[in-house]
């Protein structure tokens, strides 16, 4: 039973619920079972999170405080850009409903990382802290969904335009803005109701595609078995064209439940070393490191083994990043100035290696 949504339809699934009409039905009530790497991202989240609602709540580390900082910074911008310097009033990361308007029950909620209100006027901003590139707001359902919700809310039914943003510094310092007009929320709210019902249906067909990531019904989904087993049979090199696009399209959502039936997998044979006939874990091993890099030379200086120039050439490295970070650290800016500090000063030290580019998908 998921208490909090109250197994309802949710704003934060309603991309997948788009993609996949069948999925309500058969993930509701389901736990979100996670893999070590997924949880370990999420809970990052959460505390990048809940420094932004609030700074005192929460100390992070210095990559975290990085991320919530670039977060808070763009927020500022959005805010003046949408209310200059009238004073609004905020509330963040509260469940908001949605009712049926015949029978008065509750049909979905949704809950935003951060909206302002002035007057008639609100931004709803969302944070995306990982490095996964979200839907830009003009395209961005989720964000839609909240519009929508937030003009049924107590707090937002007087609104006449609701701004929203999705915030992910790691893969943009400009986050796109759009704006919904009470004629576009109106258009928006019948198309939410709309889906809102096909996805009720024990027919609603189920398609299987990158969104199984975060569906709960992925490892009971005879549709997600199904699209792991095509990688079985498919004769790699022969793919090209379409056939590949259509292949790559599927692949992020595989990979996510060959990960957890790998973390499974190494979880019973941890608790069992015997409970997976012909499977079992490697040694464990040390990663070794050296935490005093200058200590280490200078025993090794006094002893005569290395020199200070060998020391520097060979076995310092300094990456850009982890100077930047010092700076935030100990010279108390913010990471957009330790950045263009470190560009302007260092210029001439900073060496750039060309680096292939990943796989990313374009919206079409
Ligand atoms: S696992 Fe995938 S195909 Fe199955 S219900 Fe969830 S989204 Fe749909």
């Amino acid at each position: 039973m998921d208490i909090e949504r109250g197994n309802l339809p949710s704003a934060s699934a309603i991309d997948r619920y788009d993609a996949c009409r069948g999925a309500y039905l058969l993930s509701r009530g389901k736990p979100d079972i996670k893999t070590p790497e997924m949880q370990a991202m999420a809970d990052a989240g959460d505390r990048i999170h809940a420094w932004l609602e609030d700074k005192d709540l929460i100390d992070l580390i210095p990559e975290e405080l990085e991320v919530a900082q670039w977060c808070d910074e763009q927020r500022q911008v959005l805010i003046t850009k949408v209310f200059g310097d009238n004073m609004t009033w905020f509330f963040s990361e509260q469940r908001m409903w949605m009712f049926d308007p015949l029978t008065g029950r509750q049909i979905a909620s949704g809950k935003a990382d951060d909206i302002r209100i002035y007057s008639h006027t609100a931004l709803i901003t969302d944070f995306k802290t990982g490095r996964g590139e979200q839907r830009e707001s003009p395209k961005n359902r989720q964000l839609r969904t909240l519009a929508v919700i937030l003009n049924e809310d107590p707090r937002g039914r007087s609104l006449e335009e609701i701004y929203v943003a999705i915030i992910q510094p790691l893969i943009t310092s400009t986050p796109l803005m759009t704006k919904y007009t009470a004629v576009d929320l109106g258009k928006a709210r019948i198309e939410l109701q709309d889906l809102l019902r096909d996805i009720q249906r024990p027919d609603a067909p189920r398609t299987a595609g990158e969104w199984c990531k975060f569906c709960p019904a992925k490892f009971n989904c005879p549709e997600a078995e199904s699209m792991v087993k095509k990688f079985i049979q498919v004769d790699v090199p022969s793919k090209e064209g379409k056939e590949l696009a259509d292949l790559l399209n599927i692949v992020s959502g595989a990979k996510a439940i060959i990960t957890a039936v790998e973390a499974r997998a190494k979880q019973l044979i941890r608790e069992n070393p015997n409970s997976i006939p012909g499977w079992g874990l490697s040694k464990d091993s040390e990663v070794r490191s050296i935490r005093d890099p200058f200590g280490a030379y200078k025993v090794l200086n006094e002893a005569g083994h290395i020199t200070r120039e060998q020391f520097l050439s060979d076995c310092v490295y300094t990456g850009v990043g982890d100077l930047q970070k010092a700076l935030v650290k100990f010279a108390g800016m913010t990471p957009a100035d330790a950045k263009r500090t470190v560009n302007s000063v260092c210029s001439k030290f900073i060496t750039k290696t060309p680096k292939s580019g990943s796989l990313e998908k374009r919206e079409q």
